[in-house]
């Protein structure tokens, strides 16, 4: 493997590692054990596979994996009394609602409901608000996964260009409060900015969370610079379909220092960071100190 590629996958097994000997000291300390809950709504065939996954590793880390699946036509109402329910059940540490849910049911709503305690995927106003503001909180899983590989990349990242690639809840907004919060000067680009390449050419850390196949090409990337490529996109290529990223991978290795694979990269942290926000949230829950990031990887 290139020298230039940043190994997500060997990153996150080496965290699920971690994960489980603080989650066995846990165990001894509380004597209870790290519990998730998952609920599921509906054949979604990629929430479905999602889930799946969710579940193995939580098994995989020695935690509690609590399973609620309903069929397309379950009420919101339904839906909120389950997560009642969680919210006052002390063996659930950790509550996540697959998105996306059926259209009848308001998202908002839902995970709103979720004890901002128990929200591991950082979603709830409350956590939105706290990481904003600088405080503690369960931080959304994708954007804490690209920290992870930043911080264990490059270390110290104070005074870098940092350049987010879209605006969403779940990772562009999230991701750009991580890195102000490590003192990058930040800059977020998204579908009405002008000129996005020339402000790439800038960035010293460049995330692109977009959702458009092989957008970045190698001539907007700075020399040597730090690329994370979050996007997830299937295409199909001479009768075959596979995954690409939202950074064109081939022109985009050239010239950048370091860069995600896809598949391969930020994937496989987004579960690993799952589990140590519920982690987290069993700490917080018996009044313990979570997990400095910085002891992760010494
Ligand atoms: P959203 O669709 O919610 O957001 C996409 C963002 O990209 C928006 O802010 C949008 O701008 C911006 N955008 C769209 N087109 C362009 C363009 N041509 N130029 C500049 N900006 C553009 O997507 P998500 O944030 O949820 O996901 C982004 C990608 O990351 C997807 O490929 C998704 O599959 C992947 N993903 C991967 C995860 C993982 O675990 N690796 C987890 C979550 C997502 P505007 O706001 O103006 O519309």
């Amino acid at each position: 493997m290139s020298d230039k590629i940043i190994d997500g996958k060997s990153v996150a097994a080496e965290l699920r590692k971690k994960i489980n000997i603080l989650g066995m000291a846990h165990i001894n300390e509380t004597g209870s054990k790290p519990g998730l809950a998952v609920v599921l709504v509906g054949e979604n065939p990629a929430s479905q596979i999602y889930v799946k996954n969710k579940i193995a590793q939580t098994k995989e880390v020695g935690f509690e994996s609590f399973e609620y699946r309903f069929s397309e036509n379950v009420s919101e109402k339904e839906l909120l009394d389950l997560i009642d329910k969680l919210n006052i059940d002390n063996s659930i540490n950790g509550i996540l609602v697959q998105l996306p849910l059926p259209d009848h049911i308001d998202s908002v709503k839902v995970l709103d409901m979720i004890s901002p305690e128990k929200d591991v995927d950082g979603f709830h106003a409350i956590n939105v608000g706290r990481l904003w503001s600088g405080l503690n909180s369960l931080v959304p899983c994708t954007p804490l996964g690209c920290s992870i590989l930043i911080k264990k990349e490059l270390g110290n990242i104070s005074g870098a260009n940092a350049v987010v690639i879209g605006r969403s809840d779940i990772v562009g907004k999230p991701m750009s409060s991580l890195l102000l919060k490590a003192n990058a000067t930040v800059t977020i680009v998204h579908s009405r900015t002008k000129n996005i390449e020339s402000i790439c050419a800038n960035a010293d850390i460049l995330v692109a969370a977009v959702g458009v196949p092989n957008m970045v090409k190698g001539s907007w990337i700075k020399k040597g610079s730090t690329i994370i490529d979050v996007g997830i996109n299937r295409i199909e290529e001479s009768g075959k379909r596979r995954l690409v990223g939202d950074v064109d991978f081939q022109s985009a290795i050239q010239v950048a220092g370091k860069i995600t694979p896809v598949p391969g990269g930020v994937g496989p942290m987004t579960i690993a960071c799952l589990l140590l926000n519920t982690l987290n949230a069993a700490k917080a829950q018996h009044n313990l100190d979570s997990v400095e990031l910085d002891s992760l990887f010494k």
